[in-house]
Formats: C-alpha cells, sequence, structure tokens
C-alpha cells in the first residue's frame, strides 16, 4: 500500500485542483487530513479506496436565487447556499451565515468543519452549512424580513425535521429565526418545530441556546486549564467578536470569575481595563444594533476604543477568538504567547491560522479548536431538536447540566483520542481524529453511497 502521508497528499492536491478559488475550504480539508495520518497507518479499514474521497465531496450542493425589495422599492439579488455535506449520522445539521464574504467556498468550509464537530457531540446530527452574501448590517427589520421570507421561499424545499436543520450563525439570530420559521410554516402549512433551532422559547426553542457557543467555549477551557492543574478563576481574558458568541463568553467568564477585558468588530477593538460591562455591550450590541465604538464613549474612561486594531495586542492569560475564519494570525500568536497566554478556546469556525495553531502548540499553549471548543451551540441545537420531537421543553437547569456533560465529554475523547495516537494535549489531532472515527464507522456501515 501506498505510504498514508503520500496518499493523502495526493488526495489532498486532487480536491484543490476540482474546486478551484476555495481557500478557506482548502484550508479545512487540508487540516483534517494531515491529522489523519497514523490513523490510516494504525486502522487499515480506514484506507479503503473512496472514504476520503467521499468525505470530503458535499452529498449535495444547492445555489439559489435571493431577490427582494428594499424599503424604497428597488429590487436586489442575493445569492442563496445551502451545501448537505454528511448525513451519515443524522439529518444534516449546521447554521446559516448572512455576510457579503459569503461564497461557495466559505460555506463548504463551515460545512465540512460541522461533520466532525456534529460528530463529536455524539447526538447524532450530520454536518451542512448554509448562507447568503446578503448583508444585514443597515437594514431595516421590514427589509430583513422580506429577505429572510424571499430565501425561506427556495430553501423550504430542500429542508425539514428529518433532512437538514438549519440554524443562526454570523448575520443570523433569534430575529432571523423567527422571519424564516414564519415563511416555512406559511409555505409548508406545517407546525414542523424541529426544522430549524435557535427558536424563541415562547415557540419551540431552547432554553440556553442563545448562550450556548459561548458557554460552551468557556467550560472547554476551563476543562483544558483543569488537566493541566489550572483554574479559570482570577484569569484576565481577551474575547474578539461581539456577536452572540461573544457575549456569552464573557457572560460565562464573569461568572466562572475570570476577568474579560476585551471585545471587537469590523472597526476595531474596546478594551476595559475594569473588565466589560455587559449590561452595556448588551443593549448596545443586542438592543441598539450598534458597534463596540459606542460602547467605549458610553463606558467613560475605563475603557479605550482602539480604531482598526486587533484584541490580541491585549496581554491576557486565556484568550477566545469568537468573531471570525482566519482572525488570529501568527503575529497575533507571538503576541499573545510573549504576553503569557495559557489557553486559547476557539468560540469562532477556524478563527486561528494553520501557523498560529502551530505556534501555540509549540509553547506548549492549551489550544482547543473550534470543532471541539465550540461544538456547545449545535449540541444544545440537537438538545431542541430532541425537545421538539417530543414536544416538551426542558428547563434552563436541565439544559445547562446537560451541556456542561457535553462539553466535558468532548474534552475527554479529544484528549483520550490525542494520547491513544501518541500526541498527547493536542486537541487539533484528538478532535479531528475522534469526529473523523465516528463519521468514517457509519459511512462504512452504511456502503457505498
Ligand atoms: N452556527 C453554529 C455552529 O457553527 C451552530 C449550528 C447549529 O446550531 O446548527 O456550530
Amino acid at each position: 500500500m501506498k505510504d498514508p502521508k503520500d496518499r493523502l497528499e495526493s488526495l489532498r492536491a486532487e480536491i484543490e485542483r476540482r474546486n478551484p478559488a476555495q481557500p478557506e475550504f482548502h484550508q479545512a480539508v487540508r487540516e483534517v487530513l494531515e491529522s489523519l495520518a497514523p490513523v490510516f497507518a494504525a486502522r487499515p479499514e480506514y484506507a479503503v479506496p473512496g472514504l476520503l474521497e467521499r468525505i470530503t465531496e458535499p452529498e449535495r450542493q444547492i445555489i439559489f436565487r435571493v431577490p427582494w425589495q428594499d424599503d424604497h422599492g428597488t429590487v436586489h439579488v442575493n445569492r442563496g447556499y445551502r451545501v448537505e455535506f454528511n448525513s451519515a449520522l443524522g439529518p444534516y445539521k449546521g447554521g446559516l451565515r448572512f455576510h457579503p464574504s459569503v461564497d461557495i467556498g466559505v460555506v463548504k468550509f463551515l460545512g465540512f468543519e460541522q461533520i466532525f464537530k456534529n460528530a463529536l457531540t455524539g447526538l447524532g446530527i450530520g454536518g451542512g452549512k448554509g448562507g447568503s452574501d446578503f448583508d444585514p448590517r443597515g437594514r431595516s427589520d421590514a427589509e430583513v424580513m422580506r429577505f429572510c421570507q424571499s430565501f425561506m421561499t427556495e430553501l423550504q424545499r430542500h429542508i425539514g425535521e428529518h433532512t437538514d436543520v438549519p440554524a443562526g450563525d454570523i448575520g443570523v439570530g433569534g430575529r432571523e429565526i423567527g422571519y424564516l420559521f414564519g415563511q416555512y410554516r406559511r409555505i409548508t402549512n406545517r407546525w414542523e418545530a424541529g426544522v430549524l433551532t435557535g427558536k424563541g422559547t415562547g415557540w419551540g426553542g431552547s432554553q440556553i441556546r442563545p448562550q450556548a457557543t459561548g458557554y460552551g467555549s468557556v467550560l472547554f477551557a476551563a476543562e483544558m486549564l483543569r488537566h493541566r492543574g489550572l483554574g479559570l478563576d482570577g484569569r484576565s481574558a481577551v474575547v474578539s467578536g461581539s456577536g452572540n458568541v461573544a457575549l456569552y463568553t464573557i457572560e460565562k467568564l464573569q461568572q466562572l470569575g475570570a476577568y474579560p477585558i476585551t471585545c471587537s468588530d469590523s472597526q476595531g477593538y474596546v478594551v476595559d481595563e475594569k473588565g466589560i460591562d455587559l449590561d452595556l455591550l448588551r443593549q448596545i450590541k443586542e438592543v441598539e444594533r450598534g458597534r463596540v465604538s459606542d460602547y467605549a464613549a458610553r463606558r467613560g474612561s475605563a475603557a479605550r476604543f482602539v480604531p482598526g486594531g486587533r484584541v490580541w495586542e491585549v496581554a491576557a492569560e486565556v484568550a477566545f477568538p469568537s468573531a471570525t475564519q482566519n482572525e488570529l494570525g501568527a503575529d497575533d500568536a507571538r503576541a499573545l504567547i510573549a504576553g503569557g497566554v495559557k489557553a486559547v478556546s476557539e468560540g469562532a469556525n477556524m478563527p486561528t491560522t494553520p501557523e498560529a495553531v502551530r505556534l501555540f502548540q509549540e509553547a506548549g499553549v492549551a489550544f482547543g479548536p473550534g470543532k471541539a471548543a465550540n461544538a456547545g451551540g449545535v449540541a444544545v441545537s440537537a438538545l431542541e431538536m430532541s425537545q421538539n420531537a417530543s414536544r416538551s421543553s426542558w428547563s434552563a437547569q436541565r439544559v445547562e447540566e446537560e451541556l456542561a456533560g457535553i462539553m466535558r465529554d468532548i474534552h475527554t475523547v479529544c484528549q483520550e483520542t490525542a494520547e491513544r495516537y501518541g500526541a498527547p494535549g493536542d486537541y487539533v489531532v484528538g478532535a479531528n481524529i475522534a469526529g473523523f472515527e465516528r463519521v468514517a464507522d457509519a459511512m462504512l456501515a452504511q456502503g457505498v453511497i
């Protein structure tokens, strides 16, 4: 048999050739394939021809026109996407992202990551992702509603509680899920609560879903530190972003006695030496849909807005990249390491560049990759699907306990798998291999389909 490394390398080259101009997808695939060489050597059953070729090719890719009218009557045309990547473990599951950077390569990278992340939750969900290049920023509520309705008018024929279950991501929160669900219900004439997750708690949503990604990312960091005999209590923290993931990362850090001192958006970042005032930040971001510069202006002398800067220039003991892909590069990693960072937990998907990941690992920093660290969001989405299927509604306490248990289990499986393959402490290898094994076992059992 060909050397596993050579085989993985030629597969990677072939994938890049067949999927041109999709750099984020290439990056995500490369990172997983690089982790798999030891598995292929140890478990020849996974080296069967065609398995990896199938895992890296989406089962279905849907691209559609989304026409909508703005408040002045002008017609706009955006592009909508849904990539149904892998359903070996359950219905396709993954969010929708509305952001001008969305294209098919971005959706494929996110869908690919989602396969392994969802497998790590152990909750029977396949991987998918979708979205649009629509930019919600500056759009009125009525415009967002019309866009969501048009988007769902096409998407509804492809989704369903047993088929494909979208949720939120960047640019898609509770408001958008409401408009999407309303249009789905109207067109299909079905009260099918399990078709979308992230719904309002009064109409089929789960307690703790909005908090879950951020809470989970902090719990994962706490587990990594605990494993090294350390804790979060009293530690300074840098958090990037100011969306849902960042807000609830800050909240959980504060609950556990840590000091988050930053947040950011595309215009720059805020550093608040007194610790972020969560009520003020929430008022500005969730109620007024404003910018973090407004936070600094209203917080007074404690806070400083740094236009165009990155939070990683602020020294802290734990770091939570919670904004978007490739937001933390090699120079940022060097700055964080020089500042004494002990753990990095990815709240966003692939926020750390491969070189930065390598630098953290070489410096002995505990690094939690998004597939593991931010799996709490989709895990609680799966719990929402369970509640919908049984027409029940769990207490916040119950959901939070389940979430904590799931994050602990994910940490354990990543850590044990890394050890089993001779890479103790390497959560990237652990997450990629543990996720891969679960998906691969199901695919092999289900035949060549
Ligand atoms: N967008 C989130 C993620 O990246 C959540 C997906 C979901 O709840 O389906 O995992």
